[in-house]
């Protein structure tokens, strides 16, 4: 019997249903797991994701997409494959795809984390026979704090910064990473501004619904002092760039799991680095796996030989599967 899901240099492909699962060249017919760029890729004729998704992946990819929406657990058919989507608590809209047909199950997991962020829907894991996982930060060393501490360490940043009368610049990818330090950071100390990337970014999530805070435009004309001690949120590319200039005295930060690499602040010439990811740490990888209750494991992203390895040795039938996917470094080097 051929696989339900086979692994092609476009991207995995379910031949039953014809249909391939975040491909990176243009096809037919395309499952989306979310909207980060290395995943939802333009060209393709037909896109079918959650609903969650539509709006953003419209907004990057053009109004024009032929494409259409599910709810998450929300099952469709095609040719005998039953098809739904299961929040993976990576992003707004992300998603895992599960595919059954005549009882055997796979489930592509995305990009996902299991804490709960408080604006993506929380990680549900999903028992399948088949599991593609990523592994971006598949090694032991990476383990997250929780979030709170985090959010506790760049507001307290932020105070100390403002009392010196100095800006404080923060890096985060704008369509996931930007909304949650925003949600979380204590906007009764000072003003914060945010990159036209990012603010365009939040005009069509808070048109979907999604409740933001506020934020100001960066106004090239205001001088220094309009600035002072202000936030102001960036995207990575805008890190150590002209664009920085207009706020006078600043400090630049990143939030992201990379940060957690040593060296990778002072390669990025930066003055802080807080230790915050979107994707799953070692034991979020492990925990989502086994409870997956899955016997074929297959990997992508990142650490894939190392943590496959591992896998092996737990007694999993694993695998290390080539794909087009970044390893997320996207996460740091995202240009507007
Ligand atoms: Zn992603
Ligand atoms: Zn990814």
């Amino acid at each position: 019997m051929k696989s339900l899901i086979q692994f092609t240099d476009i991207g995995l492909y379910c031949p039953q249903a014809n249909i391939y699962i975040d491909p990176w060249r243009p096809v037919k017919n395309a499952l989306i797991t979310h909207a980060h760029s290395d995943h939802a890729r333009s060209g393709h004729q037909y896109y079918l994701s959650t609903k969650a998704s539509i709006p953003i992946l419209k907004y990057r990819l053009g109004s024009f997409i032929n494409i259409q929406g599910l709810e998450y657990n929300e099952k469709t058919q095609i040719n005998g494959v039953t098809i739904s989507f299961h929040p993976a608590g990576h992003i707004i809209g992300s998603a895992q795809i599960r595919l059954e047909y005549k009882g055997e199950i796979w489930v592509v997991s995305g990009d996902y984390k299991l804490e709960n962020d408080g604006i993506s829907t929380p990680f549900e894991p999903v028992k399948c026979h088949s599991f593609v996982t990523e592994s971006t930060f598949g090694l032991p060393a990476f383990k997250w704090k929780e979030q709170q501490v985090i959010f506790d360490e760049i507001n307290q940043w932020w105070r100390t910064n403002q009392s010196k009368g100095v800006v404080s610049i923060i890096a985060a990818y704008s369509l996931g990473k930007a909304q949650r330090l925003l949600q979380n950071l204590d906007m009764s100390i000072g003003k914060v501004f945010a990159h036209g990337a990012i603010e365009n970014t939040h005009e069509v999530l808070k048109k979907q619904g999604l409740s933001l805070h506020e934020t100001l435009k960066v106004d090239n004309k205001k001088t220094n002092d309009f600035f002072a001690g202000s936030m102001v949120i960036a995207p990575p590319a805008a890190i150590s760039s002209t664009w920085s200039k207009k706020f006078g005295t600043y400090e630049e930060a990143h939030v992201s799991g990379w940060m957690a690499v040593r060296g990778m602040k002072k390669r990025r010439n930066l003055d802080q680095g807080f230790v915050l990811s979107d994707h799953a740490d070692w034991d979020g990888l492990n925990t989502a796996i086994r409870a997956t209750g899955a016997e074929n494991i297959y990997v992508t992203h990142g650490y894939t030989e190392i943590f496959a390895k591992w896998l092996r040795e737990q007694g999993y039938n694993a695998h290390v599967v080539k794909t087009e996917f970044g390893d997320d470094l996207a996460d740091i080097n995202e240009t507007p």
